[in-house]
């Protein structure tokens, strides 16, 4: 079901795994990031839900237990990721997901291996490593605006046809679809009235909450413009970067012989590939292969070996076929690395994939 690689792209693959002679797949350690990058977003209904596919838990079933680990490192919270990696339906087909840890939180609620029933352990933010208690007054204060926005929208349903409040361990987002386009005036009274939430909070919790938000508009059948879109509420320093470091480091240690495969979707999955980039420079792993899935991950640092950056397709499908190949780029890896991989002197370090004919 995933597109193949082209001839092209598949010595491009080779050439790649072939700066690791010998390397075998018990080696390759895997950190991806879940929306959009492992999974989908196509549920018009509700946007946020991005489970597996059959194809893709099947994929996974499979892969995970070849290579030396998955990790699952996602802004998402902790039991809708897991739910999406358990659908029992999927594990019925193809059996569970076996080594495969999650790291949940921007990765600051590390849940370890998903088949074993353990407690997750919570990786500190950083400036808050002396005083939990004020990092609770953070996230009960993100968590009463999360409270406050539903009760603003719930008085008006007929503006709101979509609003789901996700509170998280650690953090929050709120996930919205609203009439109008992008600009207009209800989507621009949303967003002040959510800051002016904030700034209510006491000022120095309002000081320590940051917000990411993302909002796109889309076309109903109708006809009917939505702006869809999200705010992430997070204590300021939640960082996937600061986690991968501690994940890497002190909950699933690598060895010097690993090779790790990074990919995301978004900047804010960027620090993760800084981060694993930095490990092989100290020496602590063999390599590592960062892939940005769909195209739009700003390079300022050079890290980026492969870019599914499909032509010609429109922005929203686009992201979608750039998934399809990311899981063909891992299953082509699957297949290549039983076989010991040669030095290639026409490595060229930077690919974009290049529509298939
Ligand atoms: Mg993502």
């Amino acid at each position: 079901m995933y597109s193949g690689l082209s001839v092209e792209q598949e010595n491009a693959l080779r050439s790649r795994l072939a700066c690791y002679p010998g390397l075998t797949l018990k080696n390759l350690v895997c950190l991806f990031d879940y929306d959009l990058t492992m999974a989908k977003k196509k549920n018009p209904k509700d946007f946020d839900d991005a489970p597996l596919e059959r194809g893709q838990h099947g994929f996974f079933a499979d892969f995970s237990r070849k290579v030396g680990g998955v990790i699952v490192q996602t802004a998402r919270g902790e039991a809708s990721t897991e739910d999406y990696l358990k659908q029992s339906d999927h594990v019925e087909e193809f059996g569970s997901l076996e080594n495969v840890f999650l790291a949940s939180n921007s990765g600051h609620l590390w849940r370890g291996n998903i088949a074993e029933n353990v407690e997750s352990t919570f990786i500190t933010i950083p400036g808050y490593e002396d005083d939990a208690e004020k990092l609770d007054q953070v996230i009960d204060g993100i968590h009463s605006v999360l409270d406050d926005i539903k009760a603003m929208t719930d008085a008006r349903p007929e503006l709101y046809p979509l609003l789901k409040v996700d509170k998280r361990e650690k953090c929050g987002a709120v996930i919205f679809q609203i009439d109008g386009e992008e600009e207009s005036a209800l989507v621009k009274s949303f967003f002040e009235q959510t800051n002016t939430l904030i700034a209510q909070l006491p000022k120095d919790i309002a000081a320590c909450v940051t917000q990411a938000s993302k909002k796109t508009p889309v076309m109903l059948a109708d006809g009917r413009v939505q702006t869809q879109g999200y705010i992430d509420f997070k204590p300021q320093g939640m960082d996937k970067g600061y986690t991968t470091r501690k994940i890497l480091t002190e909950f699933y240690p690598l060895d010097r012989k690993d090779v790790l495969i990074v990919a995301g979707d978004s900047n804010s999955d960027y620090p993760m590939m800084k981060i694993a980039n930095e490990l092989v420079k100290q020496g602590k792993i063999r390599g590592a292969i960062c892939i940005d899935v769909g195209g739009q991950i700003d390079d300022k640092h050079h890290v980026i070996d492969f870019v599914l950056d499909p032509d010609g397709v429109d922005k929203k499908e686009r992201q979608h076929d750039a998934i399809d190949r990311f899981y063909g780029l891992l299953s082509a890896t699957r297949d290549i690395l039983p076989y010991p991989v040669r030095k290639d002197p026409n490595y060229q370090y930077r690919i974009s994939y290049v529509p298939r004919a």
